[in-house]
């Protein structure tokens, strides 16, 4: 089967926004051994699109276009490529349904309810993150068509659940995904401990990089769903094996995305052990995530965010004398920041940060970016120094990198 893909989308012309929708889809064709010979881009502008299609229909068995399926006025990837395939556009009832029942309350105007309408005879991808759904459908030219929402976080879950396992059927075959979700080691690095791996084409492991994590997809594909995974988990565990203490959970589907917060509070509760925590320059950010998971309340006690220097000591015992000799961004205080937040709670694990998350107040000897997390429990404090990066980066992402180490912690 010969593939193209056609993104849609004046924004990616631009270069407003990185295209990462194609490498998602590439990643999965290559996955599922469909071969991927074309790629292009073509801006919100029916008669280009057009021409683009025309062109694909003559040489290509599956297109996929991504972008353009939602309610506003430059979406028009679905007219113009009902219009190309030859096919007619109908209300899908069951899409209309769900959209009405997303805007329950709202109002749901008529541009709303066009989302619903799809080509006639199509296998209808439910979209579990937004409200435009994809579809899948033959051309009249006999075509193999995909059509796929354009914000990564619809085109992500509608790929791996729906629109891969169709394919795969389509091709003979099942496929079965593993995402390895790892933490505390670069992308680079990583994939220097992973190259072999990495070309490796059934299973197939792409490594997918985020701001502050990473994850590692496996994906095997077999004519049973028992035999995709077991042909998955010796690449998985080869993995973990290279990776080792950066892996923090694999998760049996592509999609089901358990980040660190959520670990860190299963695991807790499964020890029965209690947290509190201290924040200097991450300001709350570590209590928020903490606590944006469900059954927080079981293992999370208190979140202090301590600013100033003389609410450090009267909230939290941090002796003032070290402001003046180690100073506030020293392990010093975030250990004591820690024990001190333990104490206060009574709460089984303290945790303290204190840093510099820029981008002024940083020094020669106390740069942007250095930050301090301890860890107590009462017994033994542990500390950790996370280095000012050579890179240059966000305060958001300097803090949110703090709270993912607290958290690795
Ligand atoms: P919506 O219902 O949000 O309008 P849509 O399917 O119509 O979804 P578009 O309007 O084309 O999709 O794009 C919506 C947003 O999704 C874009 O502003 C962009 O941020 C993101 N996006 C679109 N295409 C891509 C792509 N190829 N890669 C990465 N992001 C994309
Ligand atoms: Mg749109």
């Amino acid at each position: 089967m010969k593939a193209e893909i056609i993104s849609v989308g004046t924004e990616l012309l631009l270069g407003h926004t990185v295209n990462t929708d194609a490498a998602y889809v590439a990643r999965e064709l290559s996955a599922l051994g469909i071969d991927l010979l074309f790629s292009c881009t073509v801006g919100d502008n029916p008669a280009r699109l057009r021409e683009a299609l025309q062109t694909a229909f003559a040489r290509s068995d599956l297109v996929i276009t991504t972008g353009g399926l939602g309610p506003t006025g430059d979406d028009l990837t679905k007219e113009t490529v009902a219009q190309a395939a030859g096919v007619e556009l109908v209300r899908d009832p069951a899409s209309a349904a769900r959209i009405e029942e997303y805007f329950r309350g709202r109002e749901c105007g008529p541009s709303q309810y066009k989302q619903a309408d799809l080509p006639r005879g199509c296998t209808v991808l439910q979209n579990d993150a937004g409200t435009a759904p994809g579809c899948v459908f033959e051309s009249r030219q006999g075509v193999l068509v995909l059509m796929l929402p354009g914000p990564p976080s619809e085109l992500l879950p509608m790929l791996h659940h729906y629109a891969a396992p169709f394919l795969a059927a389509r091709t003979g075959g099942v496929i079965a995904s593993r995402m390895v979700r790892v933490f505390g080691i670069g992308e680079g690095s990583a994939a220097e401990r992973l190259a072999d791996l990495l070309e490796s084409s059934n299973p197939t492991a792409a490594t997918y990089a985020k701001e502050n994590e990473m994850f590692i997809r496996v994906t095997a594909k077999a004519e049973t769903p028992a035999a995709a995974s077991a042909l998955c988990e010796p690449m998985v565990a080869e993995i973990c094996r290279r990776l080792d203490e950066a892996v923090y959970i694999v998760n049996e589907d592509g999609t089901s995305d358990s980040c660190l917060e959520q670990v860190v509070v299963q695991a807790l509760a499964a020890r029965g052990m209690t947290l509190a925590t201290a924040e200097s320059c991450t300001g709350g950010l570590l209590a928020k995530r903490i606590t944006d998971v469900p059954g927080s309340s079981e293992v999370f006690h208190m979140g202090a965010v301590t600013y100033a220097n003389e609410v450090k000591t009267r909230l939290l015992g941090v002796p003032a004398e070290l402001f003046d000799t180690v100073g506030a961004v020293s392990p010093e205080v975030a250990r004591a920041m820690a024990e001190g937040v333990r104490q206060a709670a009574g709460a089984g694990l303290g945790i303290g940060i204190t840093g510099i998350a820029g981008p002024g107040g940083g020094s020669a000897e106390k740069p942007v970016g250095l930050v301090y997390v301890a860890l107590s429990d009462g017994k033994a404090v542990w500390v950790r120094r996370m280095n000012p990066a050579g890179r240059i980066r966000s305060r958001a992402a300097l803090r949110d990198r703090a709270a993912s180490v607290a958290l690795d912690m």
